[in-house]
Order: structure tokens, then C-alpha cells, then sequence
């Protein structure tokens, strides 16, 4: 449930509800609104009892939250989150984020040069993978350290902060010494104990829809990092499995205004892994960002045809540029649409999860 104070609380009122929450054998989250302080009460929801609450000093009312999970919903947060990385800020209705960069890192020279040819483009971050979940294990599996020097070495050049994935706990130390944020790939999503270790970090977490998951776990799974206290969490949906082979996933659409709806969190689209096919990334970008999300990642190789993973979804640097511009463009047009038709004011609130 959630205990919404009331605009006028004191502080003192506001910590006698947290020392009442505690006291039940609950754990409070406090969370800031632009207009009101509103209480998370976690634990077995089950036990717990509004009347506990409702008649304390400086409570407006106690609402319980329907949905699985609390702090990533917007009951609990109804402002948009931000989530800063290295300077670069998601979500909030700031301008959408461009992550581009290799599937994986492959060399020194490789990653250098695209990281330059990115930056140039117009991209914030950049991304690849040195940790590679390969579904063969005679694939390439990355470099591993080698490949987050690079990583870091093409930062450095270029100033753009790095996401990368880490596939097991034994790997995080390691990860977080060279990368600006996490990457938790799809077929994680649901590794709980690695959602569990990154919960208790301070960095960032780019948390990437499972491949068969609904959206409801995949909010699950971010639940696991929020209730760890890391609240830098921005969601990414990379399409999904369906019956239709023509493209590597189905990339669901909807979940982008679903997600909006449903949490505070930033989302991202991800055209490449969505559609598997260079040829319509920039198509499911547009999409993506007309439906309202915060920024896209995309993968981006100057030779597809030598890539080591996904050449066949990575786009050269010139068609990235031509990404960026159309984004940018179908952002700018989002933005505007949504500023002239706010005299209208309610347009009802949307279901959600
Ligand atoms: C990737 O970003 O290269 C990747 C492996 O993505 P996903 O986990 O979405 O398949
Ligand atoms: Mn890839």
C-alpha cells in the first residue's frame, strides 16, 4: 500500500509515519513528489492494515497499489524518474538518448572507430559488449576485460559514457571498475540473484526486456534493483518472440506506451535486436520514438560483414546518421504535438499493467 501525505505535512508527521511503518515490521520508501510526500509500505502486503495508518497526523490517505509491483508503478511515482549517466540524462521529457555502438567490442582499432563515427553522428553513449551471451557456446564470447579497456580507452577519446552487459554476479566487480552503466541483457532479465546484486549498487542499470516476458515481470524485474535501493533503472524493449519469423522478434510496440503508463521509469527501444535486419531499424526507431520513448540503442559496425555478432542488424555510420536526424526530428514533432494539445487537458489516466 502507499500513504500519501498530505501537501501541508510537517516532517515530524512525515517521520512518525515512517516510525509506525518500521514498527509494523515494514520497510518504508520515501519518495518526493513535486506536490506531496507520498510512503511505500513494503513487505507481505497481506498484513498489512490501512486503519494503521489513516488516522496518523499529516496522512491525506492510504491507498492500496493493485499492481505486482510498487516502486517502479506510477501510483507510487507519479513524476517521471530521471536517471543521469555520466552526464546524460534519461527520461523526465528531456531529449531522447542515442546509445550506439558494436554488438560486441571486437578490437582496439574497431571500437575507436566507432565510437568516433558514433559521437559524430550525434550519439550520447555508446555501448558493446565485452561479456557476449551467445546461444552457441563456439560463438564468439567477447573479449572480456580486454574488451571494457577498450571500452573505456574509446570513452576517453570521445567523452561518451559506456553501458555494457554483465552476465553474472562473479562479473560485476569487474564490470563496474570500467563501465558508466550495466547492461542486464534479455536473457537475464530473470537471473534474480544478479537483479538482487545490482540492486545494492550505485550505478546505473539498463534492464532489457526478456524475450518472452511480460511486461508485468519484466516490471517485476526492476522491482528486484528498486527494492535493492538502486533506483537508476531505465527499461529497454527489444522485442519479443512471437509466431513470425520474418524478423529475429516482434518488436511490441504497445509496450512503449504501456510502460509509460505503468511506471516512472525511462524506456528505450531497441530497433536492432527487435527487428534483426539493418534495413528496418531505422523504421522501428522512428516507430519507437513517435510512441513516446525516452531514447533508443542501436548497434552500429562501419564493416557489418565482418562483425563478429549481429552484423546483420548493425547499421554503417552513415545510415546512423541519417537515424539520429529522422529521430530527432519525429522528437521534436512528439514534443510539440503533446505541448499544443495540453489545453485540453484530460485524456483519462491509462490502464497500465
Ligand atoms: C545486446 O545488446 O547485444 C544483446 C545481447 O541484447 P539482448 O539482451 O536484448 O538480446
Ligand atoms: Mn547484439
Amino acid at each position: 500500500m502507499m500513504i500519501v501525505m498530505r501537501h501541508d505535512a510537517t516532517p515530524d508527521e512525515v517521520q512518525r509515519v515512517l516510525q509506525r511503518v518500521q514498527a509494523l515490521g515494514f520497510t518504508p520508501h520515501l519518495s518526493h513528489g513535486e506536490e506531496r510526500v507520498v510512503i511505500g509500505v513494503i513487505g507481505e502486503a497481506r498484513r498489512a492494515d490501512p486503519g494503521a495508518f489513516v488516522h496518523l497526523p499529516g496522512v491525506a490517505r492510504v491507498v492500496p497499489i493493485s499492481r505486482p509491483y510498487k516502486l517502479s508503478s506510477r501510483e507510487f511515482h507519479p513524476d517521471d524518474s530521471v536517471v543521469e549517466v555520466g552526464g546524460v540524462r534519461f527520461g523526465g521529457g528531456e531529449d531522447i538518448v542515442i546509445i550506439a555502438g558494436p554488438c560486441s567490442v571486437e578490437s582496439r582499432s574497431q571500437m575507436l572507430e566507432i565510437a568516433h563515427a558514433v559521437k559524430e553522428a550525434g550519439a550520447h553513449m555508446l555501448r558493446g559488449g565485452a561479456f557476449k551471451p551467445r546461444t552457441s557456446p563456439y560463438s564468439f564470447q567477447g573479449l572480456g576485460e580486454e574488451g571494457l579497456r577498450y571500452l573505456a580507452e574509446a570513452r576517453e577519446a570521445t567523452g561518451l559514457p559506456v553501458v555494457t552487459e554483465v552476465m553474472a554476479v562473479d562479473q560485476l566487480d569487474l564490470v563496474a571498475e570500467y563501465a558508466d552503466m550495466f547492461q542486464i541483457g534479455a536473457r537475464n532479465m530473470q537471473n534474480f540473484a544478479l537483479l538482487k546484486a545490482v540492486g545494492k549498487r550505485r550505478k546505473p542499470v539498463l534492464l532489457k526486456r526478456g524475450m518472452s516476458a511480460t511486461l508485468s515481470e519484466f516490471l517485476l524485474a526492476a522491482e528486484y534493483i528498486l527494492a535493492g535501493g538502486n533506483q537508476q533503472v531505465v527499461l529497454c524493449e527489444r522485442g519479443i518472440r512471437t509466431f513470425e519469423p520474418s524478423t529475429r522478434n516482434t518488436t511490441d510496440i504497445n509496450a512503449i506506451p504501456v510502460l509509460k503508463a505503468s511506471t516512472h521509469l525511462p524506456v528505450l527501444i531497441d530497433p536492432s535486436h527487435s527487428t534483426g535486419h539493418w534495413a528496418y531499424v531505422t523504421p522501428i526507431a522512428r516507430a519507437g520514438i513517435a510512441a513516446g520513448a525516452d531514447g533508443v540503442i542501436v548497434e552500429v559496425h562501419p564493416r557489418p560483414e565482418e562483425a563478429l555478432s549481429d552484423g546483420a542488424q548493425s547499421l554503417k555510420p552513415e545510415r546512423f546518421a541519417q537515424l539520429v536526424r529522422e529521430i530527432k526530428a519525429i522528437a521534436a514533432v512528439v514534443r510539440q504535438a503533446a505541448v499544443s494539445a495540453m489545453p485540453g487537458g484530460n485524456h483519462g489516466s491509462a490502464p497500465g499493467v
